[in-house]
């Protein structure tokens, strides 16, 4: 297809013929016969943008899901009141996603059956790795027996829970509409068959993006089960099967066990370390050092700031979500939305990583502040480079946006995206 008039980042406006790659960029080309034209009419046109950690299957599932966390459920009789009025799905199950213990402490199998004795819960952390059970549910997965109902996404028993199966169509048609042309999914337990099942949805046209995926070398890691030796072992065998590897570090103890894992074993040029949502100033230049990419989600700053003003002491708050300080230390870095369990909106990510303003307006980590146009790169990378950003030039991938007319990019408004254009179509 051709884009008319233009306007690229450099302030030139030109044609742009694009396919699966940009195939040609100049002041003036005519369209081939039967070639779809569209007239940018000297709006800016960038590449697409890349959410290189989020996760398909549970977006789908959370479109139906109940939320009951902040700030939609705050107490215990808030919680009481969202689940007696919930609506089982078909299956008679009720899901329920985004739970943290600021509602109603450390909840388990008796507190929630004095809840909902019925149906079977199913309550999801806001972490995405653990899930509490009624007994009712424990009884439907096999687990009548169990101690608390507490269950962790490293415990195996993930298979047990029926699945929904969900258009992922609504998803995918919004994430275009912020102009997401591809997009990793970072589920560490996505297997042979949900890789297919995906795989297929793409070719079917249900995900247009560009489609990455971090599984099998995905990990989370839990401070309670940490254990280096088998951790380089594990990164190890990975590396032998050219397969990289992502360990997910939200705790300071899980950086520190994942960087020494990867210290030892060896760094695949696309390893890549997760969240990293704690990093004290004297690990920044160990992970320079290291040269592992860090993909991270600013965003969390502007979701959940007032929990980290709260919770975290403050001597720790310039560790939390840094963005300025890894770039200035040369740590190849990237950005992503982490949704569901962060906003799915790239662009609100990048206004979070710009001003850092937190729910209640104040500012998480003043230094960690970046410019726009630095905020809008984490967002350009490719899928298996994702500090390297994509360019509008001859040779990289046809995903691209166009914006609207007069749009200011450093405004990373998210109404700014009129087109966006996958592999040469429009989506
Ligand atoms: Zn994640």
């Amino acid at each position: 297809m051709l884009i008319r008039r233009a306007r690229l980042p450099d302030d030139r406006v030109v044609d742009i013929r694009v396919d699966e790659r940009i195939v040609e960029v100049a002041d003036r080309l005519d369209p081939l016969d039967a070639e779809q034209a569209i007239d940018a009419d000297a709006a800016v046109v960038l590449p697409g943008l890349h959410d290189h950690h989020l996760h398909l299957r549970a977006m789908a599932a959370a479109l139906d899901s109940l939320v009951v966390g902040p700030p939609d459920v705050r107490t215990k009789a808030q919680l009481a009141q969202a689940l007696k009025f919930a609506e089982p799905g078909p299956d008679g199950w009720i899901r329920a996603i985004g739970y943290h213990a600021s509602v109603a402490g450390e909840l388990d199998r008796e507190q929630l059956d004095t809840l909902v004795a019925g149906a079977p819960v199913r309550i999801q952390h806001r972490s995405g790795a653990m899930w509490i059970l009624n007994s009712a549910a424990l009884t439907r997965v096999g687990l009548a027996d169990h101690p608390d109902g507490r269950l962790h996404s490293a415990d195996d028993w993930a298979d047990a829970l029926p699945r929904r199966v969900t258009a992922l169509a609504d998803i995918t048609h919004r994430l275009a509409g912020y102009g997401v042309t591809g997009i990793t999914d970072a589920t560490p337990d996505l297997t042979a068959d949900d890789v297919v099942t995906l795989s297929l949805a793409h070719k079917r046209g249900e995900i247009p993006q560009r489609l990455h995926f971090l599984a099998p070398g995905k990990r989370i890691l839990h401070d309670d089960r940490l254990d280096v030796d088998e951790l380089i072992g594990w990164v190890g065998d990975h590396h032998d099967g050219d397969v990289p590897v992502a360990l997910h570090c939200v705790t300071l103890a899980q950086l520190v066990v994942a960087l020494t894992a990867l210290r030892s074993a060896g760094i695949h040029p696309q390893d890549r370390i997760e969240h990293a949502a704690v990093v004290p100033d004297d690990m920044i230049a160990d992970l320079a050092e290291a040269g592992v990419t860090v993909v991270t989600q600013p965003n969390f700053v502007a979701e959940r700031g007032e929990h980290y003003l709260r919770d975290v002491p403050t001597d720790d708050h310039p560790q939390l979500w840094r963005v300025a300080s890894l770039l200035r230390a040369g740590i190849p870095l990237a950005a992503s939305t982490d949704a569901p369990f962060g906003g799915m909106d790239p662009w609100s990510a990048m206004r979070a990583a710009v001003h850092r303003s937190t729910p209640g307006g104040e500012v998480l980590g003043l230094d960690e502040r970046i410019s726009a146009q630095e905020a809008l790169r984490l967002f350009l990378g490719h899928p298996d480079r994702p500090s390297v950003p994509r360019t509008v030039d001859v040779g990289q991938p046809g995903d691209l946006i166009v914006l609207t007319p007069g749009a200011d990019v450093e405004t990373l408004a998210s109404d700014m995206v009129a087109t966006t254009i996958i592999g040469g179509r429009v989506s």
